[in-house]
Parts: structure tokens; C-alpha cells; sequence
């Protein structure tokens, strides 16, 4: 019989310590004997990559990317080392390797490179030699030979990425939680787990805040259509199916419900109303690398009007001295921010096709007297600014609403 392969990935509270990593190597080994060639990604241990990331701004407030990129993907290297040691103990063999061993080319965008091509003929002649192959997520090689990361959550980029190249059956990826739930169950407790979800739903939920999984995997793996198999690592139990769009998946108006608190809002007031402003603002902020995602523009009754746009919180102070620079040539008013807003957003493909979701949302924050700032819908989502103070009421009541507490 031909063997397949299975790409699994880790997380970083799977491989938390030595115990855990035993526990998972025992894992490996048992889908091993299933007759599968492996392919085992894993994270940093635990919180190891924010602790590096920590030491780097403790020395340096703008640590150089270069040398960002080389200390944070040594996490990677301690755990891959560590679970192949741990396989061996067990009287399996493994081999671990970096990103750059298994051929993981990159563009050179340090801290969020992009992997352009995957050649693995040491993956092959491993599993040729009945190796299980253990991989460090979250990096690769630029042309340069320079080390690059893939941007944090990265590791699930390395496992779809492969999977896709090595042609896998399926993309496991082992997390703390049994799969991807209709929302957070931290702050939800009605919350319900969600057996099939279509990968254009999974890719705005990511991007809206679910933080399961990396957003930019999910786009590749819906690129290549490859299934992606989000699980426990610490339970048997079937997690969620992430797959194409197909009559296996349920038809409901709203899959999800996510919240997301780390954006701010920044405002400019008397904004000359002339062409070319909105343009003359935002290249101004994007030459800066901030990402702008919502803006709104008020109408304007006196030549005059208000713009706001949100952007990562990380990113508010670049944003600002950017903001501020284009008012002042501009002769536009003041420049406030506010870092007290949050986003709760529903996403559905049955959106395309249920009517009066919109005005459910809109009601629904109302009747619970949750005031909305700002709103954006795409195609198969809708989100409010609202107050960071009333997330968690709304997403109660959202979740109330659209009936995600009645999945079984
Ligand atoms: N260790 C990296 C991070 O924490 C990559 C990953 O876990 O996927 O972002
Ligand atoms: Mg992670």
C-alpha cells in the first residue's frame, strides 16, 4: 500500500514543557503506526517567542529585522531538536531540521516574509529511510541566504505550506482548544464547537479576530484546496474540518461571532472637502507600513468634514506622527485617537443568501444599548466599532441572536 502523507503541526502550548513534548511525541508515534509518512511542524516551546521578542525591545525600542528574524526563529530550533529526541527515546526514528534545511524559500520581508517555493528532497529521502520528519515552523530562506520569519502565528504558514508542496492528504494542526468554536468559549461559555467551516469563512474569522489560526495559512491552504484539520493535541475527540465550500457544510446565515480589541481609532477634524485629500492622508500613513483598515468619511455639510480610520494599536504612534504631518500641510483641525474602541464582527457565507442579517446585528446591539461607531461589511461579514467596555455583552448577544448557543 502506498504511504500517505499527514502534515501535523504543534502549537506552542502543546510542547509547553518536557512533560508535554513526551506527550506528544507519544502522539507521533501512535499516527505513525497508522502507516502514515510524517511530517511534524512545531512551535516555540510555550511563550518562548514573546519572551525573545521581550529581550530584543528591552535592548533596542527599533530592534534591526534582520537580526529580529534570527533570534526569534531559535525558538523553533530548541523545540524541533527536543521532540525528535523524544521520538528517538520512544524507538522511532526522527530527524528534525530547520526551515532553511528543508529548501522554505522566502521574499526577503523580514519578520513577515512570504514562502515563494518549498524544495524538500531531505523530507523525501527521509521518510524514504522511515524517518519521522519534525520541522521548526515559522522560517525560511531568502535568496540571500538570509533567515527570515513568517510572521507571528507563522508556524501553521509552514504546515499548510509543506503540506501543499509534499501533496499531504490533510494539514493537522494540534492546538489547546478541540477546534475552531462559534466563538471565543473563554468569554462565551455557550459557546459550541464547529464541525465543517468553509475556508473563506475560517480566513475572516482570522482576520477578524479568531485566533485559532494563522490568517495567511488559511488563504494558502484555500488557494491549493487543502484540508485543514483543526484538533486538540491533548484529546481523541473529531475537531473542525476547514474545507471548500460543499454540501457537506451547513447551511446557516452565521457561522461565528469574533471580537477583537486590538485596533484604535484615529480621528482628523476639518478635513477640507477638495479631492486629492484622502489620498494625500492615506499614501502618507501607508509610507509608514501602517495597515488601515476601516475609514469612515462624514458628509460634509460646510466644506468641511471628519475622517477616522482604525489601525493596529501597535501601529497608532506611527500613525499619528503621520496623521498629524498631513494636517498641518493640509490646514485641516485636530488629530485625536482612542485606543478604547473594540470590533465585533458575525461572518457567513450564507450571508450571499439569508436576508435581514444586517438589521438583526444592528438591533440586537441596540436593544443590549451597545452605541455603534463605526461599520464595515464584506461579502460574508459585518463589523461594529463599538466601546471596548461592551465587547463582551455584544458578543453574548450576537451569539444569542443568530442561535450559534443551539449548534449541536
Ligand atoms: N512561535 C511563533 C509565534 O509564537 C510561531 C508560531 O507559534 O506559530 O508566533
Ligand atoms: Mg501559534
Amino acid at each position: 500500500m502506498k504511504k500517505h502523507i499527514v502534515v501535523q503541526k504543534f502549537g506552542g502550548s502543546s510542547v509547553a514543557n518536557i512533560d508535554r513534548i513526551k506527550v506528544v511525541a507519544q502522539r507521533i508515534v501512535e499516527s505513525k503506526k497508522r502507516n502514515n509518512n510524517l511530517v511534524v511542524v512545531v512551535s516555540a516551546l510555550g511563550d518562548t517567542t514573546d519572551d525573545l521578542e521581550t529581550m530584543a525591545f528591552s535592548l533596542n525600542k527599533n530592534p534591526p529585522d534582520r537580526e529580529m528574524d534570527l533570534l526569534m526563529s531559535t525558538g523553533e530550533q530548541i523545540s524541533s531538536a527536543l521532540l525528535a529526541m523524544a521520538i528517538k527515546t520512544l524507538g522511532h526514528d526522527a530527524i528534525a531540521f530547520t526551515g532553511p534545511q528543508v529548501g522554505i524559500k522566502t521574499d526577503k520581508a523580514h519578520t513577515k516574509a512570504r514562502v515563494i517555493s518549498i524544495e524538500s528532497p531531505r523530507i523525501k529521502k527521509a521518510h524514504r529511510d522511515g524517518k519521522i520528519v519534525i520541522v521548526a515552523g515559522y522560517q525560511g530562506l531568502t535568496e540571500d541566504q538570509e533567515i527570515t520569519t513568517l510572521g507571528r502565528g507563522g508556524s501553521d504558514l509552514t504546515a499548510v505550506a509543506l503540506a501543499v508542496a509534499l501533496k499531504a492528504k490533510v494539514c493537522e494542526i494540534y492546538t489547546d482548544v478541540t477546534g475552531i468554536f462559534t466563538t471565543d468559549p473563554r468569554k462565551v461559555k455557550n459557546a459550541r464547537k464547529i464541525k465543517t467551516i468553509t475556508f473563506e469563512e475560517m480566513l475572516e474569522m482570522a482576520s477578524l479576530g479568531a485566533q485559532v489560526m494563522q490568517a495567511r495559512s488559511i488563504e494558502v491552504a484555500k488557494r491549493f484546496n487543502m484540508p485543514i484539520h483543526v484538533r486538540s493535541s491533548f484529546s481523541k475527540e473529531e475537531g473542525t474540518m476547514i474545507m471548500k465550500r460543499s454540501s457537506k457544510i451547513e447551511d446557516v446565515a452565521v457561522r461565528g461571532i469574533t471580537s477583537n480589541s486590538s485596533e484604535a481609532k484615529v480621528t482628523i477634524t476639518s478635513v477640507p472637502d477638495l479631492a486629492g485629500v484622502a489620498a494625500k492622508l492615506f499614501t502618507e500613513v501607508s509610507k509608514k507600513d501602517v495597515n488601515v483598515d476601516l475609514i469612515v468619511q462624514n458628509v460634509s455639510h460646510t466644506g468641511l468634514t471628519d475622517i477616522s480610520f482604525t489601525v493596529p494599536q501597535k501601529e497608532l504612534s506611527k500613525a499619528l506622527s503621520a496623521t498629524k504631518e498631513v494636517a498641518r500641510k493640509i490646514k485641516a483641525g485636530k488629530v485625536t485617537s482612542d485606543k478604547n474602541i473594540a470590533r465585533v464582527s458575525i461572518v457567513g457565507s450564507g450571508m450571499r443568501s439569508h436576508h435581514g442579517i444586517a438589521a438583526k446585528m444592528f438591533a440586537t446591539l441596540a436593544k443590549n444599548k451597545v452605541n455603534i461607531d463605526m461599520i464595515s461589511s464584506s461579502e460574508i461579514s459585518i463589523s461594529c466599532i463599538i466601546d471596548e467596555k461592551h465587547v463582551k455583552k455584544a458578543t453574548e448577544a450576537l451569539h444569542k441572536a443568530f442561535q450559534l448557543d443551539k449548534i449541536k
